[in-house]
């Protein structure tokens, strides 16, 4: 009888030790798959090493940079003698004065200079070869532009004497210029723009000159849409930067609406890495969209942002508009995750005397105010219109 006795009190022994082993390697694993789960969670729970995580979560940087872009800058003889000053002087501040303040408000405005500023050394010229005062960027400058585009059909109406007087008036100001170039060297040079914590890269091409042939030993004078080159040179502004900004001249002059080429464009744009599009050439206001690329990611396209500031009159041609769009950067264990945000459009509108207003401040507008605003928000229903 003391055999058995002690062999099923062993046996209760080994039974209560491996019950106890075995509660107490739960508990002590229950920590474990709770920290592994939450992880991925808000992150609320008091566990040590997850609220380390968390709290590193809430001190990851995040920055902000508003970008902002207007349309083309056509310059006639209508708008630049009116601007006559005194002797060969002009000042096409006036003109600006009542959209200064909206030009101010985005850390970074884009403008497309459509005429070359030449200067009245090689004589100032209208349609269909334009040539416009250097004045013309001294006003863009004080209203708050901090980069031109200069690739458009009329880059080469006056020579490589006008691009090369007008880049170096460009450079006299402190402006920087990207299409259209003096150099190789000058072309290569990607610009770039460091707003907030965040680089921007802008780049810019058109479809074509006018049929005014780019010289075969000057390609860089202008940029022209070439998707072989232009994905090579994006591929060189995401190395450089956090948002690739890419101007594109092109489409149907006077269509409110982008054509199929336009569409396909735009589309290969943003897969070969732009994140936002600034469309010129129409001279009429075309809506904006998002674009979803293969990457997952989204792009940003306004098809045409209309006429800014020019002698064209009726039919739309005098609505152009501010576009801003607000990017922020989130840096995530030295990872960092860019998303565009919060599209908006202030309508512009250039008056009898070629003054540049808000639309919305315009009196008996108020109709093509409302019928503007569905216009541009027809693909982009979240879009700000102030
Ligand atoms: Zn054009």
């Amino acid at each position: 009888m003391k055999r058995p006795l002690f062999y099923f009190l062993l046996v209760t022994l080994i039974l209560v030790g491996s019950s106890f082993y075995l509660l107490h390697k739960k508990d002590i694993k229950t920590p474990d798959s709770y920290i592994q789960n939450k992880n991925t969670d808000s992150g609320k729970e008091i566990n040590t090493e997850t609220s380390e995580k968390s709290r590193k979560q809430a001190t990851d940087k995040t920055s902000t940079a508003t970008l902002s872009a207007i349309g083309d800058i056509l310059i006639h003889d209508r708008v630049y003698n009116p601007a006559h000053v005194a002797n060969g002087q002009y000042d096409f501040m006036p003109f600006l004065t009542p959209v200064q303040s909206y030009l101010g408000e985005a850390d970074i405005t884009v403008a497309n200079q459509e005429t070359m500023i030449g200067g009245v050394e090689i004589g100032l010229s209208t349609y269909p070869s334009f040539n416009s005062p250097h004045e013309v960027g001294d006003a863009l400058k004080e209203s708050g532009v901090d980069l031109v585009t200069l690739a458009n059909n009329h880059t080469l109406d006056r020579g490589e004497e006008a691009i090369r007087n007008a880049i170096q008036h460009w450079n006299k100001i402190g402006m920087p210029y990207v299409g259209s170039y003096v150099s190789s060297k000058d072309k290569m040079k990607i610009r770039t723009i460091e707003m907030n914590d965040i680089i921007f890269s802008f780049l810019a091409y058109t479809y074509g000159t006018n049929g005014i042939s780019v010289p075969k030993d000057k390609p860089y004078l202008v940029n022209l849409i070439d998707m072989e080159k232009m994905k090579q040179e994006i591929l060189e502004a995401k190395e450089l930067s956090d948002v690739v900004v890419v101007s594109l001249h092109f489409g149907q002059e006077y269509q409110r609406l982008p054509n199929d080429e336009q569409k396909k464009l735009a589309r290969q744009t943003a897969n070969a890495g732009a994140d936002i599009i600034i469309g010129h050439h129409p001279h009429v206001l075309q809506p904006m969209e998002w674009i979803e690329r293969a990457d997952g990611k989204r792009s940003f396209v306004a098809y045409s942002l209309g006429n800014f500031f020019s002698g064209q009159k009726g039919d739309y041609k005098d609505i152009g508009g501010i576009l801003q769009i607000k990017v922020e950067k989130v840096e995530v264990n030295g990872e960092s995750i860019v998303k565009l945000n919060n599209p908006s459009f202030i309508p512009t509108f250039v008056g009898e005397d070629y003054t540049v207003s808000p639309l919305k401040k315009v009196a008996g507008k108020e109709a093509v105010y409302k019928e503007i605003i569905n216009h541009m928000k027809q693909w982009l229903p979240e879009l700000n219109v102030h």
